[in-house]
């Protein structure tokens, strides 16, 4: 560790808020073998682009090299507000400036085809080979499209998911504006796990209030595979209070989840709910890890990709370390919070381990805002810590049952504000 001390390190990882206790922390004196070590971030979203962007601030020596396809990152969260007409796509868009100019992290916009985990290489569509050290993979999501029949990515661009947010989310957009008064939207969710759980309810939620204002007479149904939770009920008491006759929650849970979709009639079908039929119809199907991980066979047989908490190192493939969406990371919810927390959890971790150290003990926070208008927002936060091996929730919880508007209007302002350090501290703005 050429460029930081231990007091240093602490001091950053106490400003990135997962620090607990720094007794445990053990880095040796001076520089090591590895200082100068190459290490290949695939996947510039929530995980990805905070774990590049830390690395480099941990450790300036690192040769720190960050791998995402698109220019620009559209963000999921907010992206309802988004389809509420409530913000505009360039709000949740972001470019990969900070992290280049703030922070020296090389930025290259291309694709991992491939990763060899013995020779430590990667392979890139556009035909270059890269060395690594240490290998951090966080490319979020993809689709289960074989459970449902007549599902795709090209029948996407009727039944559009938004799941990853940019182009999906306009054509949502532009749907639900051509839609009559009148009209039925669909919005079918699938069973956990799957990013971001709570957002099928504040997608529900947004939709209404943009249907409420516009279309009046119009009305969702919300065919939920996830079942009854107590966050649901929380949801349900505010649709009761601002969507009365709006929105029909369809418990899509085990037999009554979607089988197959008809793009033409517009339709969806599952064993105990029958056939559906919308004008607009939003699908989003069951996931499991960015495709990549399972093609690199960091992935198990459930789809996503078993780590060891600790530093989110990969049980499967050595100095391979798997964040965000696509890590088991239970019972951290898998949203871009957490996998900022990872990000920065496991940078810690490789620059440690980098140098011969052992890591301090740390806090692993995570939440996530859900507006169910632009004046009334509902929360969970959640902190773990590691013991014995597994992550426990020590403290958090959803917001409070019972409040006043003033508290939800209160919430829909931390919302914003959450919005706007989150981005700011993943994508290294300053
Ligand atoms: C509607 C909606 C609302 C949400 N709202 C919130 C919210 O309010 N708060 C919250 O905390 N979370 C929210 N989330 C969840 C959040 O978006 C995800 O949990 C988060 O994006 C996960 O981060 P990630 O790094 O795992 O994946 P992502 O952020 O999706 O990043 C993955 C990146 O990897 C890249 N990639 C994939 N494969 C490759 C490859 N082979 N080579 C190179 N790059 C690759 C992709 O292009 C992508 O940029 C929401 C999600 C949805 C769908």
């Amino acid at each position: 560790m050429n460029q930081l001390d231990r007091r240093t390190f602490i001091k950053l990882l106490g400003a990135a808020g997962v620090i607990s206790s720094a007794n445990s922390l053990v880095l040796p004196g001076s520089a090591t073998a590895e200082a100068n070590a190459r290490v290949v971030v695939v996947g510039g979203g929530f995980g990805g682009a905070t774990c590049a962007n830390y690395l480099r601030q941990y450790d300036s020596s690192l040769n720190v090299t960050l791998i995402e396809p698109n220019v620009q990152f559209v963000t999921c969260p907010f992206s309802n507000t988004v389809l509420a007409g409530m913000k505009s796509i360039n709000f949740i868009t972001h470019n990969y400036d900070g992290l280049r100019k703030n922070h020296g992290v090389n930025v290259m916009h291309d694709m991992v085809i491939s990763i060899d985990a013995t020779a430590k290489k990667i392979k890139l569509k556009s035909g270059k080979t890269l060395v690594y050290d240490r290998l951090v993979v966080s490319p979020g999501i993809s689709f289960n499209w074989h459970e449902i029949e007549g599902a795709s990515a090209e029948n996407s661009k009727i039944m559009p998911h938004a799941w990853k947010a940019g182009t999906q989310t306009i054509l949502l957009r532009k749907q639900l504006e051509a839609m009559k008064d009148g009209g039925t939207v669909i919005i079918a969710s699938p069973r956990k796990p799957f990013r971001a759980p709570p957002a099928p309810y504040e997608r529900a939620s947004l939709i209404a209030y943009y249907l409420k204002k516009t279309k009046p007479s119009s009305k969702i149904l919300l065919i939920d595979s996830s079942g009854d939770s107590e966050e649901l009920a929380m949801f349900r008491k505010g649709w009761e209070k601002l969507y009365k006759g709006i929105i029909e929650w369809v418990d899509g849970s085990e037999q009554g989840e979607i089988v197959s979709a008809d793009t033409k009639a517009l339709s969806l079908t599952g064993h105990t709910i029958g056939t559906l039929k919308g004008d607009v119809v939003n699908l989003i199907p069951p996931q499991h890890a960015g495709e990549i991980a399972r093609v690199a066979g960091l992935a198990d047989e459930s789809g996503w990709c078993p780590v060891n908490p600790k530093n989110f190192a990969s049980t499967l493939q050595k100095n391979i370390h798997v964040i965000g969406d696509a890590c088991i990371a239970e019972p951290m919810q898998k949203t871009g919070h957490s996998a900022n927390t990872q990000g920065k959890i496991c940078a810690a971790a490789i620059v440690v381990e980098l140098n011969g150290g052992t890591m301090p003990d740390v806090t692993y926070s995570t939440g996530i805002y859900s507006f169910l208008n632009p004046k009334y927002a509902l929360s969970s936060a959640r902190v773990y810590r590691l013991k014995n091996g597994k992550l426990k929730q020590v403290a958090g919880g959803l917001s409070a049952k019972k409040a006043s508007r003033k508290t939800r209007l209160k919430e829909a302002r931390f919302a914003s504000g959450w919005y706007k350090g989150i981005t700011m501290d993943t994508f290294g703005k300053t």
